[in-house]
């Protein structure tokens, strides 16, 4: 008999019937023999209701309150599946963040967890009855409830799954596994039957929602056996997997797309030594993250400088390097919000030097312009037009991955 976490993403508990076909799922899995730990997220679209709803009060940025009103999402899902459970004769028990105890830092909309408490839910366990816990939210030193950040229920099973030692955490959604790309976006995107750790969390901070980056993180660092599947069909999914030495001999395995993040220019600023720090400094302070960063000296001494930011801070930064212009003595700003970031990742990429090349060939012959350009170990990045993005997934999918 093992123990085993399942979390079911917002598709998956989005209506009355799915809530109900997951609790066969579950109860199927209790047949087998298994006990069995469910994480939910909130029903589809409930998070994003309850923003809209906040932002409707009140247009003051208050984290804590946030937080309190977007773990109710998941509270009403937690319950809804313990009821249906129960419906179906199967002992079950709800319990919420703080109940379990998933201690997190106080970063309220981006919390980290920092210790489970796993005692109640072995009691539980011991109890015969079926766990459901509900994803996406912690607790803090001071009692105050927090959230994991968009897509966070993912890392909530995974950190379960680390505290309980359980011998699988499945993570449930609306596709069958994880693709070469988006398969909404990419019809000729194909299944992988087994992804490394270290690209999934590229993929992951380059835009494949298909997991939380944090929960990769987290099921690489205890070595959590993740299973991404659908909840709507009984298909073998995704297996998270460590490298191995036959995998470099594939140049890629999927292609990104992130349309979440903006460009801004700071035109001719005078090239001389601490100026990046002058324009970086109070960015960060700000706590913007700054993704990829470009600068371009000129023969008359001035040099630009292209960076790209999360789009939801675009309008801070932009107020923090007006505010900085005269300091910084640049004689312009521009800014696009209409960027796309396209990657290719793979662990072939590291071995294989052609795989830029190829890539820019690819964009060429669709006369899709590049306009930037970042590498890491395991992935390439261009920065396109937001209206080209679509086609360049297409087609880098078509030269990099279909080709071989
Ligand atoms: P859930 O609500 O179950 O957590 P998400 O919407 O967060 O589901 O994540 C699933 C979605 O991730 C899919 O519907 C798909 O559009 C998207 N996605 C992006 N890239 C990929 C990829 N490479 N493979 C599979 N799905 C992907
Ligand atoms: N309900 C949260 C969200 O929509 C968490 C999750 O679904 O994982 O982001
Ligand atoms: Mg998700």
């Amino acid at each position: 008999m093992a123990l085993i976490v399942q979390k079911y993403g917002g598709t998956s508990v989005g209506m009355v019937e799915r809530i109900r076909n997951v609790a066969s799922r579950v109860a199927a899995a209790r047949a087998q023999g298994d006990d069995v730990v469910v994480v939910v997220s909130a029903m589809s679209g409930e998070t994003n209701r309850l923003l809209n709803l906040a932002n409707q009060v009140s247009s003051h940025v208050d984290d804590r309150e946030i937080d309190v009103l977007l773990a109710s999402g998941e509270q009403v899902s937690c319950a809804l599946l313990a009821l249906a459970l129960k419906d179906l004769g199967l002992p079950a028990r709800s319990f919420l963040g703080h109940q379990v105890r998933i201690a997190t830092d106080s970063a309220h909309g981006r919390a980290r967890i920092k210790s489970i408490d796993s005692t109640r839910v072995l009691e539980s366990i011991k109890r015969n009855e079926v766990v459901v816990v509900a994803g996406f939210q912690g607790v803090d030193e001071g009692d105050n409830i927090t959230t994991l950040g968009r897509g966070g229920s993912d890392t909530s099973a995974v950190a379960m799954s680390a505290a309980l030692d359980a011998s699988v955490c499945e993570i449930y959604t609306d596709v069958d596994g994880i693709y070469t790309a988006d398969p909404f976006v990419c019809p000729r995107a194909r299944k992988l039957g087994r992804i490394t750790y270290d690209e999934m969390l590229e993929m992951a901070s380059l835009g494949a929602r298909v997991l939380q980056i944090r929960s990769v993180e987290t099921a690489k660092r205890f070595g959590v056996r993740v299973h991404l599947r659908s909840s709507f069909n009984d298909a073998e999914g995704t297996w998270l997997v460590e490298e191995d030495e036959q995998m470099d001999s594939v140049l890629v395995s999927a292609v990104t797309c992130d349309n979440d993040e903006a460009k801004i220019t700071i035109r001719s600023v005078p090239d001389r030594p601490g100026l990046a720090a002058q324009i970086f400094g109070p960015i960060a302070e700000a706590n913007i993250v700054v993704d990829m960063i470009i600068q371009n000296a000129s023969a008359d001494g001035t040099t630009d400088v292209t960076f790209t930011v999360p789009k939801k801070d675009h309008p801070k930064a932009m107020e923090l390097i007006e505010k900085n212009a005269a300091l910084i003595q640049a004689r312009g700003v521009t800014s696009d919000t209409h960027i796309a970031k396209v990657s290719v990742v793979g662990v072939g990429v590291r071995t294989n030097a052609g795989v830029a090349a190829k890539m820019f060939q690819a964009l060429a012959e669709q006369s899709i312009n590049i306009e930037m350009i970042s590498t890491s170990e395991i992935k390439v990045s261009v920065v396109v037009a937001a209206k080209d993005s679509r086609r360049a997934v297409d087609s880098l999918h078509a030269s990099l991955i279909e080709s071989r």
